[in-house]
């Protein structure tokens, strides 16, 4: 198969990239590199079954020049990071909507499958213990921007099951709850390549609010094989799966565990979510799947522990 993926070049999509090669198919990768690297791709770049296209998603000419002989689109390309969300907002909700409906147009002229990512965000403030796929949605005003991400990608999510049931096209929808691992930036926001890297540089640890924040981290390698699993399912187009984690874990105890990870002289600071994001920022106090459905459907079951996870990232910080 050819498969085309938007973001390949981010942190999810490399790994996604890596694993459709490792499979035996070609990859078109389509990817602004804005917070994605060719760096990511480094490992596997001289496999000539890959293709790196630098374009924007929002170009529909680009995106039309990867889909010659495409059989299946993942679609992960989009503004990501709380960071980049706050910094860029307007930018990243135009890129989040646009691009997401240049590429359901793509899928849609050419008949090709496709998986779009979305995210636990859009479940906002609802603090259930094992957010399922029909959980209401609990945001808050469209004016905090935090918020703006959210109404996003909850829109792609509404435009890809409407391309579905109006046109026929072949859509399913993942939402990603805090994946994580080696290749991860801190730079946008992502809470353990910050943590690992301020552990092992001796730097205070910045656990933002009062740290008793919840949230389930699960490793990129227990999600990109269920990304593949669902878009081959014909059985699991037209509706929308959780992929993440159900170990939890408060931001404090977190910071702990990257400490002793790293054996650290680090200490941890608290900082207020308004000097860390600026005034009026909403944070989410738990986030927890419940993923049940994608079980049932593919196997979905993540076997790398909390413990894993901060190991890799820490090995991968340490590499010279
Ligand atoms: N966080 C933190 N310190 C940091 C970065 C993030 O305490 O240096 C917190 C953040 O406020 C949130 C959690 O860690 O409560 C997870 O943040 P991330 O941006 O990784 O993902 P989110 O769940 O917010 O999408």
């Amino acid at each position: 198969m050819r498969c085309l993926i938007t973001g390949g070049a981010g942190f999810i999509g490399s790994h996604l990239t890596e694993h459709l090669l490792g499979l035996g198919h070609e990859v078109v990768v389509l990817d602004d590199l804005s917070t994605g690297s060719e760096s990511n791709l480094a490992a596997f770049a001289d496999d000539p079954r890959l293709r790196f296209v630098r374009g924007s998603v929002c170009d529909r000419d680009a995106v039309d020049s990867c889909m010659a002989g495409v059989d299946a689109i993942y679609h992960l390309a989009a503004a990501v990071g709380v960071f980049t969300i706050l910094g860029k907002t307007l930018e990243s909700l135009r890129t989040n909507l646009n691009g997401t409906e240049t590429v359901l147009e793509a899928a849609r002229a050419h008949d090709v499958p496709i998986l779009v990512a979305s995210t636990s965000e859009i479940y906002g403030k609802n603090t259930a213990d094992g957010l399922t796929e029909d959980a209401d949605r609990i945001v808050g005003s469209p004016l905090v921007n935090r918020w703006s991400y959210a109404e996003a990608k909850a829109l792609d999510e509404t435009l890809a099951y409407l391309y579905g049931i109006e046109y026929g096209v072949k859509t399913v929808i993942v939402r990603l709850f805090n994946t994580v691992g080696p290749r991860q930036s801190g730079r946008y926001g992502m809470v353990i390549p910050r943590f690992v890297g301020q552990a092992l540089a001796g730097e205070p640890i910045t656990v933002f609010g009062d740290g008793q924040q919840v949230r389930c981290f699960c490793h990129v390698l227990d999600v990109v094989p269920a990304l593949v699993a669902l878009l081959e399912d014909e059985g699991a187009h037209g509706t929308v799966y959780n992929l993440g984690s159900s170990e939890q874990v408060s931001i404090a105890d977190l910071a702990h565990k990257v400490i002793a990870a790293t054996d650290s002289s680090s200490t941890v600071v608290k900082v207020p979510y308004e000097q860390a994001y600026g005034a009026g920022f909403e944070d989410m106090q738990r986030r927890i799947p419940d993923c049940a459905k994608a079980r049932d459907r593919v196997g979905f079951r993540p076997r790398r522990t909390l413990d894993d996870i901060i190991r890799s990232v820490v090995a991968e910080h340490r590499l010279p």
